[in-house]
This record gives C-alpha cells, sequence and structure tokens, in this order.
C-alpha cells in the first residue's frame, strides 16, 4: 500500500518537500474492518490549513501520518456485514492507495449509487464541495429569486455547485474567476449570467467598476472563497442588508496576508456576515446531497475535473490547487 506522509511542516509556501511516498505492507482484516481500494483521492483547499500547526478550520494533520482527505472507491473484502466486495463508497481514506476502515464508526464509510452519478462526483458537486455550496447558499445568504448572487472561485468544486443551486432558485449569478477560459467556461457552461475575470485587473476600485458593471442592481448575496483583493473589490458592490456567506479565504492559506481595506463598509451597508465550517452541520447533509444529486443526474450540473494520474501525483497537484492551476474539481485518479 503506498502511501503520501505529511513529513514536515512548510514554513511559508508549502512545497513538495514536505510530504514523503511510502510503502506498508497491508495488515489482515479484523473482525469489522472492511478493506477499500480508493480509485480518487480528494484534493481540497483545507488540507492547506491542516500542514500547519496552527488555528484553522481543520485540526492539525499529525506528522509522519497518511495526509487525510476524502476517498472514493470499491470494497475488496469485508469482515462487515454492512459492506460486501464491490460495493462503491465515500470515505475519507486518505492520500493511500488502500484503506482499512472500521464498518462500526458512524459515517466512516458510506455507499453510493453509480447508476446516474459518476464515482468521482461524491467527492465534488455531490460530495462535500457541493453540501458546502448549498449551506452558504440556502442557510446563511438565503436568496430570493430575482436578488442577484456573487461568487468568487467561481468555477470550482463549490462555486459551480453553487451557480447550479442559485440558478435553481431563480438568482442572477455572477461568478469572479481567474483567467478568460475559466469565465467563458463559466457563463457557457455553467450557467452563469456573467463572470468578472479577476487577473485582468491591477487593484480592487478597477475590479470593483468591472463587479458594479455585472451587477447592474448591486449584489444581494456574496459567497466568498478567495479573501484579499477580492473582497475589498465586493465590498463597495453589496447592497443594503446583502449578505456574505464566509466561506473561505483561499488567497491567505499558503502565508500571505489577507486584509480587509475598509471595513466600516460592514455597517454602512449593514451586512450580516457568518462564516461556516460544513462538517458541524450533518443534519442539512441529505437535504443537500439529495438536491445535488438530482441537479447533477439530470445534467443540470456538469461539473468539471482536473484529474492527476497516480499517487505519486498528488503533492504536486495539491500545490496547483493553491495556484488555481485546477480548472473544476481537483482529483487523484489511482490504480
Ligand atoms: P476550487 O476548486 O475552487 O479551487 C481553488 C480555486 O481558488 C482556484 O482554482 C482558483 O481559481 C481560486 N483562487 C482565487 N484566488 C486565489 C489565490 N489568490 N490563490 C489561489 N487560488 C485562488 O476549490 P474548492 O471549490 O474546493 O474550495 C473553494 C473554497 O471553499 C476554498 O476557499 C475552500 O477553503 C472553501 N471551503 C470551505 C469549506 C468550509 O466548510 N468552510 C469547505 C470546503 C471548501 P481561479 O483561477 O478562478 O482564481
Amino acid at each position: 500500500n503506498h502511501q503520501i506522509l505529511l513529513d514536515n511542516r512548510p514554513t511559508g509556501e508549502a512545497s513538495t518537500s514536505n510530504f514523503k511516498l511510502v510503502k506498508n505492507e497491508l495488515p489482515e482484516l479484523k473482525a469489522n474492518q472492511v478493506l477499500v481500494r480508493h480509485d480518487f483521492l480528494s484534493l481540497d483547499p483545507y488540507m492547506r490549513g491542516r500542514m500547519n500547526d496552527s488555528k484553522s478550520y481543520a485540526v492539525p494533520q499529525a506528522l509522519g501520518q497518511v495526509m487525510g482527505g476524502g476517498t472514493v472507491g470499491q470494497v475488496l473484502d469485508s469482515r462487515s456485514d454492512k459492506f460486501h466486495p464491490g460495493d462503491k463508497v465515500v470515505g475519507m481514506g486518505g492520500w493511500q492507495e488502500y484503506s482499512i476502515v472500521d464498518a462500526t464508526q458512524v459515517g466512516a464509510l458510506r455507499k453510493v449509487d453509480t447508476t446516474h452519478v459518476a464515482l468521482s462526483h461524491y467527492l465534488g458537486a455531490v460530495g462535500m464541495p457541493g453540501v458546502t455550496a448549498w449551506y452558504g447558499l440556502v442557510k446563511i445568504i438565503d436568496p430570493k429569486a430575482g436578488q442577484t448572487l456573487l461568487v468568487s472561485a467561481a468555477t470550482g468544486a463549490v462555486g459551480s455547485a453553487f451557480a447550479a443551486l442559485s440558478k435553481a432558485r431563480g438568482c442572477r449569478t455572477v461568478g469572479i474567476a481567474g483567467g478568460p477560459e475559466k469565465c467563458a467556461y463559466a457563463v457557457n457552461e455553467l450557467g452563469f449570467d456573467a463572470c468578472v475575470d479577476y487577473k485582468l485587473y491591477q487593484d480592487a476600485a478597477s475590479l470593483s467598476a468591472a463587479i458594479k458593471l455585472a451587477c447592474p442592481d448591486g449584489v444581494d448575496g456574496y459567497y466568498e472563497n478567495v479573501g484579499s483583493m477580492v473582497l475589498n473589490a465586493v465590498m463597495p458592490c453589496l447592497n443594503a442588508f446583502a449578505s456574505i456567506a464566509l466561506c473561505g479565504m483561499i488567497a491567505g492559506y499558503d502565508g500571505k496576508p489577507v486584509p480587509m481595506s475598509n471595513p466600516s463598509l460592514m455597517l454602512l451597508s449593514r451586512l450580516k456576515i457568518q462564516g461556516f465550517i460544513v462538517s458541524e452541520h450533518m443534519d442539512i447533509w441529505p437535504e443537500a446531497l439529495a438536491e445535488l444529486g438530482q441537479l447533477v443526474a439530470t445534467g443540470k450540473l456538469k461539473p468539471r475535473e482536473t484529474v492527476a494520474m497516480g499517487l505519486a501525483s498528488a503533492p504536486e497537484a495539491f500545490l496547483g490547487l493553491l495556484k488555481g492551476k485546477n480548472f473544476g474539481k481537483q482529483l487523484v485518479k489511482l490504480g
């Protein structure tokens, strides 16, 4: 079983030297254990926070241990009556080829139906990132039809699910993304009404002017994934009593500061700002997954994936995700 461990913590930017590839023998299965072969690993921005030993929205990853993370795969062997060889499953198997899961642990392994939804999408649109989009939209922004909603990192795993959910609620949906290719994809494939390429602008004021053009009625709800210049540009575009679902601030994950230039706008615009961590809201997952599964199964949400090949490619692909090199959900395919 090849595995990737966190070998040492980054000082400043993360690098491939923080990780170590090792090989271990798989132990014999004990009672209630299930052996899973991973078909895909999920790479997610939160993993960068876990590489540090400081406060983050996820507990620190232990040194010398397999990098944690979502996985989808197939049951190969089972000593539990809840799972059988051939079952397609989602779990938290981490950066390794196989995992052994205790089937008595609630939620550790979940069977999924791949008749209408591809297995890999259970790590993206019909998985944690999709539910994240759903929570911020439904529980924090709580939009009304006809309102204008804006999302940053618009073509990513969370942003693309947000677009489909927002359009389903009759909202004008505008994205912010990096580069002409991502913006064209947002409008042509993801159903965004408009998309602003933040890379065309050198400062928050000029980006803000471009957002105002794309949102002529102002912004009623903003779904924040990035922070820094993007947030500073959005703030003056928000309508009175607008909401911000504060989901992520990826611009700061690799050590850069994410200053807020004009906090007084929170007061002047009477904003509601709510941060959240999706894993603390397990009660809404079934409802969210049902809607997301429906959107994917009916082709209303066609999630794009960037797939790195082989376990050894995970560190490089992960570092690329932190620099926006991914286009849609970043995965690693094994086997
Ligand atoms: P994505 O698939 O969106 O990938 C990350 C994207 O961030 C990049 O592709 C890039 O897109 C964009 N980005 C924008 N600015 C920067 C920057 N300065 N540096 C690097 N990347 C940048 O990731 P996810 O959809 O998985 O996650 C989106 C956000 O949601 C993240 O902030 C993540 O932490 C957060 N999240 C929060 C959760 C919670 O519970 N609160 C749970 C899951 C995710 P572009 O090229 O368009 O700039």
